[in-house]
């Protein structure tokens, strides 16, 4: 029996490798000359490959590595060394894989058996059962799991008798204060040979230069511990924070080891309650990182697997305008966005407010479709995978879809100015909505909710927006739609 590991399923100890005579693992390229992924991304996925067989082979494992164009190339080679070969494989969470799969393997004469997703704390069973009809809300689902795991609980009731520290976590940092340091992982020969081939062989989007994502197990638990001792302190309060000239603050960087399997979310959870416990971070820090981890991470896994395909076939908002150039080339002089997407230009990577409330924000505001926003998060972020990018980006990021949000995460420019210091530098001015100088997100969100007031006006929690709207008189409004209609023209032809 042969265990056959994906390339995001990396972890050395998974469950799946119990009593395997053999590792196979397939490294496929045909996906990676089908968009321009970022380098850093593909050199993270093969290095990571690579020194994963390396590292079983070092553990006594018999490991078949195969490089091909596909998976059904590596099979072929695969079973004609041999032939009719059982396969055990860990389900693979993207829409329809484990079909596909399936079919390559018993075409070939195998035979395949998928086994549970240790990635996961939550198996698709256990979540099917608790849940209720299709209201997918992450609130219940995050309070579950806390119950059920017995995180940051005292009996039955949440640790410092509080769910959630949201008040406390959308603090922006003083002006002299530094952020933490963040730890680098310099490319190893293996690595940087991997980035090489990368470069030259595809037509990546982004710089490879710079690279230091962990690549193997023993430098993702580097990184774990790194972030609970420098870092984990400050991230509950500045979580929302933008801060000029930073890309990681105190966040985690921790997601690309998670979604390649290199960490497994209980040692990840585990190590941020243990700081607590020792008082070595405050609650607001650890339950705001609890949260992502074992609430949000895993419910967007759910909301993907029991809403695809649906989840990517519509917008609620109807919007088809192709993503504007800037967010490939970087060209702007919106201070805000022009660091957010130098960050995933330069790394693969920003974080989850840059991600949320300036890409996905000005995307939803310009009326970008949201299937080439979710694209570009696809190619462009080095912990990107269809089953989390997709629900965050058509619910959270664009609200093309209401399965799990009751109303769009859109704001004028006043959001990014109170949480960031980028509008003080800035050549748009962010108190005003009209005229050559007005910071395009302001006269944007007035005309997006003018425009889909139809669909938002009774929608959810959208009211306080529309009373607002509301004392706009007709003049005002007219201002506001060819403001927005210049920004749009400005965009589309690069000059924003
Ligand atoms: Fe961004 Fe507007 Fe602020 Fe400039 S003024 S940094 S465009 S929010």
């Amino acid at each position: 029996m042969t265990v056959w590991l994906l390339g995001d399923q990396l972890h050395p100890e998974s469950h799946v490798l119990d009593g395997a005579d053999r590792v196979l693992l397939i490294e496929a390229t045909a996906f990676a000359e089908r968009k321009p992924y970022h380098p850093q991304k593909l050199g993270l996925v093969f290095a990571a490959m690579r020194h994963a067989r390396d590292a079983l082979r070092d553990a006594g494992y018999e490991v078949d590595y195969r490089r091909a164009e596909t998976f059904g190339d590596g099979l072929d080679a695969h079973f004609d060394a041999h032939p009719g070969d059982d396969l055990r494989l860990m389900r693979p969470p993207s829409h329809g894989a484990a079909e596909r799969l399936r079919t390559l393997v018993e075409s070939r004469g195998g035979s395949i058996t998928f086994v549970a997703d240790d990635r996961f704390l939550c198996a698709p069973e256990a979540f099917d059962a608790w849940q209720d009809g299709d209201a997918f809300r992450h609130e219940a689902f995050y309070r579950w799991m806390r119950r059920r795991e017995d995180v940051l609980m005292d009996g039955d009731d949440p640790v410092g008798g509080q769910w959630n520290y949201d008040e406390s976590n959308r603090e922006t940092p003083p002006p002299d204060w530094s952020p933490p340091p963040v730890p680098r992982f310099d490319p190893d020969d293996l690595t940087r040979e991997t980035l090489d081939w990368v470069t030259a062989r595809f037509d990546t989007w982004g710089e490879s230069a710079g690279f230091a994502w962990p690549v193997t197990r023993a430098e993702a638990l580097d990184a774990l511990d790194h972030f609970v001792e420098h870092r984990l302190s400050a991230f509950g309060p500045y979580q929302d924070a933008m801060v000029d000239g930073e890309f990681a603050l105190a966040h985690s960087l921790l997601s690309s080891s998670l979604n390649l399997g290199l960490l497994g979310p209980e040692e990840v959870i585990d190590a941020a309650v243990g700081a607590y416990r020792r008082d070595a971070a405050p609650v607001e820090s650890v339950e705001g990182f609890v949260r992502q981890v074992l609430g949000w991470r895993e419910f967007m896994r759910h909301v993907y697997r029991r809403r695809m395909p649906d989840l990517v076939a519509s917008d609620l908002l109807s919007r088809s305008r192709d993503l504007p150039p800037l967010y490939y080339d970087g060209e702007t002089e919106m201070r805000c966005l022009d660091a957010a997407v130098g960050h995933v230009y330069d790394r693969g990577y920003a974080h989850h407010i840059e991600r949320l409330m300036v890409l996905s924000n000005f995307a939803s505001l310009y009326g970008a479709d949201p299937r080439e926003l979710n694209e570009w998060f696809h190619f462009g972020f080095v912990d990107a995978y269809h089953w989390v990018t997709t629900p965050n980006v058509l619910g959270m990021g664009t609200f093309a879809t209401d399965v799990f949000t009751s109303k769009p995460y859109v704001s004028s420019g006043n959001y990014v100015d109170r949480m960031s210091d980028h509008c003080a530098a800035c050549a748009y001015d962010v108190d005003a909505t009209t005229g050559d100088d007005a910071c395009p997100f302001n006269a944007l969100y007035w005309d997006f909710l003018d425009d889909h007031e139809e669909t938002l006006r009774g929608t959810g929690r959208m009211g306080l927006m529309y009373s607002h709207l509301d004392r706009k008189d007709d003049a005002e409004l007219s201002a506001i739609r060819e403001r927005a209609a210049t920004i749009r023209n400005r965009a589309r032809e690069g000059r924003l």
